[in-house]
């Protein structure tokens, strides 16, 4: 993926404007641009090709984290979340798992919103394209023991567990996917979507932030935006565009909304998958930090909780214990017999994104509900309890205070007045619904298709347009949903234009 910083930039034209290019931006990008639209794309992170990946976690946090990785919603708990910021968005630190919703969510939310066309048999195609543009696949071979000690465990209690597909190719397992793929092999936008959407002619421009969409009554005209040169000057540029999508993820399109003034909905009904972990201890070598992050998940309990495991590294580790140094350094050195597992609740809580005055911050809210604190504490049992049974001889929650358990029965008394809910580490890096799309303008603030209300030419296609927590990696959403937006405006500008008589 080349660097596309131009030297000099102008004010600009195109016909349609693209801000971010995660999973969201790249695919409409993509869609738009192979249908012939003059697409611009502006992305407000650097461009960082496999040769470029950086060697360790905190060089990427501050190449290709948002906020070098530090960003928190507050709420009765807080919730630590992390999001991408460089060309290709989230997808070049994720893991690329590729998921779809269960289908009795998708037409629960059809009703509850009163979205147009959206049942599972509407979105299927969708997601065999956006499962095609990435290869989602299995991946063949050893998978290691730090899977394989996660399958056994669902098993063992006859739980359902499932393979998981990844949008990869020829994955040689690195372990390197959060901080940014080595070999290419990870189809992550840059390594995918991207070249395609090159290959129809469309522009990217990098290091470029999005600071004001301009409005003129119900249409937008172009955006302002800080581009940033190599030197590390800045510029502002004005683009203009016939039409605009933004996709800039569940936090940052909505704050660009916010502060361009669009008001209505805009941040409302945000929901995440909080997440807690934790670190089981084997008496055998599992050098989980060697191999790629488990490629099975317990999925029994869903939709209300998932069981999985984390990627496992040295970094990731220290980061574990250094939340309660004090008490669980010691455990560093064990290193290559632990793994990280963790329990994901579906996230039926309620949050929102406002802007702060002055300031390029979103302020992020997330009050958990009290089905999110059950599904937290009944799914953490059952890892624990499943792992203890395949041979764990530790167990540490990501609990302050919370001294590792080393039996089923020490877990059940530490827990028995209920998780302490204020010592919780709770971290997500699955946000969505910030935008919700409906065609009852009280609940959503975008139409079934992205169009923002009271708006002809301003559309989201990113995570925000998720109605609600899918319970499920989000990714395949984010694509599936982007592509329907797209393909829904070429479908209406064709037969905009075919009704205009000929002069
Ligand atoms: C560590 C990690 C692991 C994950 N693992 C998985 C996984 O295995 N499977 C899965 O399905 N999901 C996973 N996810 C989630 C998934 O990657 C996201 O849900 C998805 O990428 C969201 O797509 P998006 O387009 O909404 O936002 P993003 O992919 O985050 O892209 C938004 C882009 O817009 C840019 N932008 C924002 N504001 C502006 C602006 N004002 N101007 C210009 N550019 C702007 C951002 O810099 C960013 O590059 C993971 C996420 C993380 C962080
Ligand atoms: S495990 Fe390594 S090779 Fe495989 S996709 Fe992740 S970073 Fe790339």
């Amino acid at each position: 993926m080349p660097d596309y910083i131009l030297e000099e930039i102008k004010d600009l034209n195109c016909e349609v404007l693209v801000i971010g290019s995660g999973a969201g931006g790249a695919t409409v990008g993509y869609e738009l641009s192979k249908a012939g639209y003059d697409v611009l794309m502006l992305e407000e992170g650097q461009s960082v090709p496999a040769e470029k990946v950086p060697y360790t976690l905190s060089e990427s946090f501050l190449k290709m984290w948002r906020y070098g990785g530090m960003t928190l919603a507050k709420g009765n708990t807080p919730v630590a979340y992390a999001e991408g910021c460089c060309v290709g968005g989230s997808t070049e630190i994720n893991s690329a798992i590729f998921q779809r919703p269960p289908e009795e969510l998708i037409s629960k939310w059809a009703e509850i919103y009163s979205i147009n066309d959206f049942s599972p048999s509407h979105l299927s195609p969708l997601y065999d394209q956006a499962a095609s543009l990435v290869n989602a696949s299995r991946t063949t071979g050893q998978l290691g023991a730090h899977s394989e000690i996660l399958r056994r465990a669902g098993e063992l209690r006859n739980w359902e567990v499932k393979p998981l597909d990844r949008g990869h190719k020829n994955c040689v397992g690195t372990n390197h996917c959060s901080i940014g793929c080595p070999t290419g092999a990870k189809q992550s936008m840059s390594n995918s979507v991207l070249r395609k959407f090159i290959e129809h002619g469309g522009r990217l421009i990098s290091n470029c932030r999005v600071e004001k969409v301009i409005r003129s009554e119900m249409l937008v005209r172009g955006a302002r935006a800080q581009v940033t040169s190599v030197e590390g000057q800045n510029q502002i540029i004005t683009v203009y565009a016939k039409h605009i999508f933004v996709c800039g993820g569940a936090t940052q399109t909505p704050i660009l909304l916010l502060k361009s003034g669009f008001n209505h909905g805009i941040g409302k009904g945000f929901r995440l998958h909080p997440t807690m972990r934790v670190i089981a201890e084997f008496d055998e070598t599992i050098d989980a930090q060697k191999s790629r992050l488990p490629l099975y998940a317990i999925t029994e309990f869903s939709p209300d909780y998932r069981i999985g495991g984390s990627v496992s590294s040295l970094p990731t580790y220290g980061m574990f214990l250094a939340e309660d140094w004090g008490a669980r350094s010691h455990m560093l050195p064990s290193f290559a017999n632990m793994t990280m597992y963790y329990v994901m609740a579906r996230g039926t809580g309620l949050g929102n994104v406002a802007k702060i005055p002055f300031s390029k911050h979103a302020a992020v809210k997330y009050q958990l509900s009290l089905e999110d604190w059950n599904n937290i504490e009944v799914g953490l049992q059952n890892l624990a309890i499943s792992l203890f049974e395949s041979g764990a001889r530790k167990i540490q929650p990501s609990i302050n205070g919370m001294k590792a358990w080393h039996s089923i029965d020490e877990m059940i008394t530490a827990i028995s007045y209920g998780l302490p809910r204020k010592k919780c580490n709770l971290m997500t890096i699955h946000m969505f619904s910030s935008i919700r799309i409906g065609e009852n303008p009280k609940l959503s603030a975008a139409n079934s298709f992205g169009k923002i209300w009271g708006m002809k030419n301003l559309y989201v296609a990113d995570a925000s347009l998720i109605p609600e927590s899918p319970a499920v990696n989000p990714q395949a959403s984010v694509m599936a949903l982007a592509l329907r937006v797209a393909k829904n405006f070429v479908q209406k500008e064709k037969s905009k234009h075919s009704d205009e008589p000929f002069n």
